[in-house]
């Protein structure tokens, strides 16, 4: 598509946002005002020079026009903006890291209640434990905890918001040596439907804490998470990434190794298109003894990859670097099997042919994420298996926008007959369904504790529970 087309698209898509905004119904003047005048942080009302940027988030498949966004400054500008949201009757959205796949940390004509200011990470090296506030990104606590030589096992991408990732569960590279970013979860600050600031643990207000480690934003707004460290400093890490052609066998390589694979060994499968064939890439976290990390690669390495990035190197510059992201629009779900090598022959029939800016990420869960059991958190994905999570992107020009979603639900209704699971935050799409079908055996518990703390379903722009 030539310039002109584009600059014109841009244009016509600013006018329509510009409408949109003015579409918006006036919030009320006096109550605004009033918040205003005890507000430490920013209020951001749509015709102000900052609405535009602050309306977006990740996925740019989402264009929602709220009719505040109320950047917090401090947990107090959290209860208020949740009051002021309640008075005028107006919908509620959390945002920390805007990382939700399905958008749903804006709303439409609705307060956006921002924490991206709350951020700040103190460690307590003696304790081995780490309070964030709830706007910090993975690779903020990353940063103050490996200053000490510690680690807690966040997400495999820097940017993602360390509040949505553990309320709805939290997977990365460390999660088979030490668990899902929600075991890792020592306390929370919460401030409930009803605006009162609570702290809940194991010995505080433990139903909650029980229901927060899995169940999303549901439950009330985190204001800040305290995580357990363990030592960390080097891992050797890195990208085999593999020619076109051989997916099949490669997977099935795939399916041994994550078969036998030791807690120190985090994996990742990418499939992705090329013009081509498909190619098969493999995202490595050894978080053990280089010498036997080496020696678990020693097969990959002979199979003669195209590309060799394994290298030992701090957990800070691997988590950083590995598996980075820009905004993008797209669509993404997942689906979770327990015996991976059933879904081979599905990945390799649609990977033949799928379209450009598609993918297949496989996550094997093995090791200390499946040790847990499915009710002792509200995150039940605690099985052996592998969760795969299926994407496609479009650009600006929408051009290939219906094709891969089209490639990726297909994708998703072929896989569903072996699925038996799904993971929350990896959802690009939400149904009453599909809730309980994350949830699983939890999901009754969840619903009824939901009905306790958040009666009139306040939280709802989330995988809502018992909507
Ligand atoms: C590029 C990319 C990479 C990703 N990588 C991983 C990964 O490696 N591992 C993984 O497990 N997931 C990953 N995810 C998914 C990610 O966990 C979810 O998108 C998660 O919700 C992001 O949290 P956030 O704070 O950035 O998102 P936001 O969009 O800000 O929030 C998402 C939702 O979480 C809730 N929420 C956020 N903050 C609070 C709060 N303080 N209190 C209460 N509720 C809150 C709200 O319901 C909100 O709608 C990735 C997503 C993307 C886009």
């Amino acid at each position: 598509m030539g310039r002109m087309a584009l600059d014109r698209r841009r244009f016509v898509m600013r006018a329509a946002a510009a409408l949109a905004a003015q579409a918006l119904p006036p919030l009320d003047d006096t109550a605004l005002r009033r918040l205003a005048s005890s507000f430490a942080g920013t209020l951001i009302t749509p015709g102000a020079p900052d609405y535009e940027g602050a309306r977006r988030v990740f996925n740019r498949a989402f264009d929602k026009h709220p009719a505040l966004i109320a950047r917090c400054g401090n947990t107090a500008d959290v209860a208020r903006a949740l009051a002021f949201a309640r008075e005028q009757g107006l919908p509620v959205a959390v945002r920390g890291g805007g990382h939700n796949r399905a958008g749903l940390s804006v709303c439409d004509g609705g307060v956006v209640i921002d924490l991206a200011s709350l951020g700040g990470v103190t460690v307590d090296v003696d304790k081995q434990r780490a309070r964030a506030g709830a706007g910090a990104l993975t690779v903020h606590v990353d940063v103050a905890t490996q200053k000490f030589g510690l680690a807690t096992p966040l997400a495999g991408c820097p940017t993602v918001g360390i509040a949505g990732l553990t309320l709805g569960g939290g997977e990365g590279f460390l999660m088979t040596k030490f668990g899902a970013a929600c075991d890792n979860l020592v306390s929370a600050r919460l401030i409930t439907a009803n605006g009162r600031e609570i702290e809940v643990s194991d010995r505080a207000h433990p139903d909650l804490f029980w229901a927060i480690r899995g169940g999303g934003g549901n439950f009330g707004i985190a204001t800040s998470l305290e995580f357990r460290l363990h030592a960390l400093t080097d891992v050797l890490a890195g990208t085999l990434a593999y020619p076109p052609g051989r997916i099949e066998a490669l997977l099935e390589e795939f399916a041994r190794l994550i078969a036998h694979a030791p807690d120190d060994l985090g994996l990742v499968g990418q499939v992705l298109p090329t013009d081509n064939g498909a190619r098969f890439q493999m995202l490595v976290c050894h978080a053990g003894d280089p010498t036997q990390g080496n020696e678990l690669l020693r097969p990959w390495r002979a199979l003669g990859p195209a590309e060799d990035k394994i290298r030992t190197a701090s957990w800070l510059e691997i988590n950083s670097t590995m598996n980075p992201a820009a905004p993008a629009a797209h669509f993404q779900t997942n689906v979770f099997v327990r015996d991976f090598a059933k879904a081979i022959p599905i990945l390799v029939n649609a990977t033949a042919n799928a379209p450009p800016n598609t993918r297949v990420f496989m996550v094997p869960f093995y090791g200390a994420i499946t040790r847990v059991r499915p009710t002792d958190t509200a995150f039940a994905l605690r099985q052996v298996g592998c969760e795969l999570d299926l994407m496609g992107r479009w650009d600006e020009t929408r051009k290939d926008k219906e094709r891969v979603i089209e490639w990726v639900t297909a994708l998703r209704d072929a896989l569903r007959p072996l699925s038996s699971g799904a993971y929350v935050n990896q959802l690009g799409e939400t149904s009453d369904a599909l809730v309980r079908t994350a949830y699983g055996p939890n999901y009754a518990r969840l619903a009824s504790l939901k009905k306790k703390y958040d009666p009139d379903n306040v939280f709802r722009s989330n995988q809502n529970i018992g909507a």
